[in-house]
């Protein structure tokens, strides 16, 4: 295999780059990435509205084309469309092997036009952008309280900021981690000052009377909340539109088998093409082998180096058996997970203590574990691990 593209140049991407250096891989190495921006680190961009540069290896060797993006895939002649740009002749490169790490986007607003003062966050210009807002006194209105929107209601509270939280849900969090940690963090919300309002959906962005900025928000039941700016915090969708009519298998995200081989639609494995990350569909062992997309830093960095082997070694690939986990801190509580909580249909509650921030329940579906979410609860976090690890690699398929 003499070139390499990365399409995608964010963690999945840096990280699957890497690990194919250190896996040998001596070839032409090339990282295509649409933000104007080197690889960065996303969770601090919520918690904390902080850049982090990712590092880069430094002996990577690889050319950078940042604030490229991709448009087109044809798998026939193995070759990318990029977008724009002043040499033609890096409109269209090719590959030996490809490795899909585009991520996922912002989930955006469906409804009308917005007015200024609205925003989404996924992005380090977004977060720069939103930092210059969030000044103390205003009024911010959060639109989704998932992890994100949470987290983000809770810096934004701190900085001083009046924040009203809208969530559709009858509790925050409640899809990713069931409705009695949704209560507990409703708590937390409440006791440091943020206004909850859940059960109920947006209807409208008004606009400040003689101006195009947010002056209110309107609720499904016709409550009308005046907001300086506001943030929808409404999830992520994978960013696979460059691959529409490529041949591959999309639908929340690229479908890929258990040694992150990209499927084609016929279900088969595109030779020299595998995927890492947020965008990848994969099938869940814990999930009884259905497929997930999981949006999680830790996969994404795991991911890596099976990506990477699978390409450089496709008579011998070897299946991806990590364990799903994820991390949020929340008004001092740094709740750790591990497996898929969100897969679960009974939710176990061993502790859930506001004056302490300990928190330990469990997940399971049809009365197997499935997942865990602790805080302050280190030992068992790994306990729980331990005790899934082994059913990780039970579909392989
Ligand atoms: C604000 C925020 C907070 C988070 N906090 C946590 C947390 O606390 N814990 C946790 O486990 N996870 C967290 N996550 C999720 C975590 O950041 C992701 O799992 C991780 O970033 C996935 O890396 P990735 O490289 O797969 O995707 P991304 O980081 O999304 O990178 C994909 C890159 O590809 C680029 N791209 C997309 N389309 C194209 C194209 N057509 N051409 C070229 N480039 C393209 C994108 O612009 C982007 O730069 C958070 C995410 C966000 C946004």
């Amino acid at each position: 295999m003499r070139r390499i593209v990365v399409v995608g140049a964010s963690l999945a991407g840096l990280r699957t780059a890497e690990a194919l250096r250190a896996q040998g891989f001596a070839g032409e190495l090339t990282l295509v990435g649409d933000e104007p921006h080197m690889p960065y680190d996303r969770p601090p961009l919520s918690k904390e509205l902080r850049i982090a540069p990712l590092d880069v290896a430094e002996d990577l060797d690889a050319r950078w084309l940042i604030g490229r993006r991709a448009v087109g895939l044809d798998i026939g002649r193995r070759t990318v469309a990029l977008e724009g740009g002043d040499t033609a002749a890096y409109d269209e490169i090719g590959y030996d092997g490809l490795v899909i790490a585009t991520g996922t986007a912002a989930r955006q607003w469906p409804g009308q036009p917005l007015p200024q003062g609205v925003f989404t966050l996924r992005g380090l210009d977004d977060t720069l952008a939103l930092r210059a807002e969030l000044t103390e006194g205003r009024r911010l209105v959060v639109v989704g309280a998932g992890f994100l929107g949470s987290e983000l209601a809770a810096a934004a509270r701190e900085l001083g900021l009046e924040v009203t939280l809208i969530e559709a849900a009858e509790q925050p969090l409640q899809r990713a981690a069931g409705s009695q940690v949704g209560a507990y963090v409703a708590e937390l919300h409440r006791a440091a000052g943020i206004a909850l309002h859940t059960g109920c959906t947006v209807r409208e962005f008004r606009t400040a009377p003689g101006t195009d900025r947010i002056g209110s928000v309107t609720l499904d039941d016709g409550t009308s909340l005046p907001a300086d700016l506001a943030v929808l915090a409404l999830g992520a969708e994978p960013a696979t539109g460059w691959l529409a009519g490529s041949g591959l298998r999309l639908g929340g995200g690229v479908h890929a088998d258990a040694y992150l081989r990209v499927l084609r639609a016929d279900g088969v494995p595109e030779p020299g093409i595998v995927a890492a990350g947020d965008v990848v569909n994969l099938p869940q062992p814990l999930a009884g082998g259905a497929r997930l997309a999981l949006g999680h830093w830790a996969d994404a960095v795991e991911h890596a180096g099976t990506a990477a082997y699978s390409l450089l070694n496709p008579a011998d690939p070897r299946p991806h058996q990590g364990i799903p986990s994820f991390w949020s801190d929340l008004h001092g509580v740094k709740f750790r997970s591990v497996g898929l909580p969100a897969a679960a249909d009974e939710v176990r509650v061993v502790e859930l203590d506001v004056a302490s921030r300990r928190v330990e329940v469990t997940y399971h579906f049809r009365g197997r574990l499935v997942g865990a979410l602790t805080a302050r609860r280190t030992g068992r976090l790994a306990a729980y691990r331990q005790e899934l690890a082994p059913r990780v690699g039970e579909f392989v398929n």
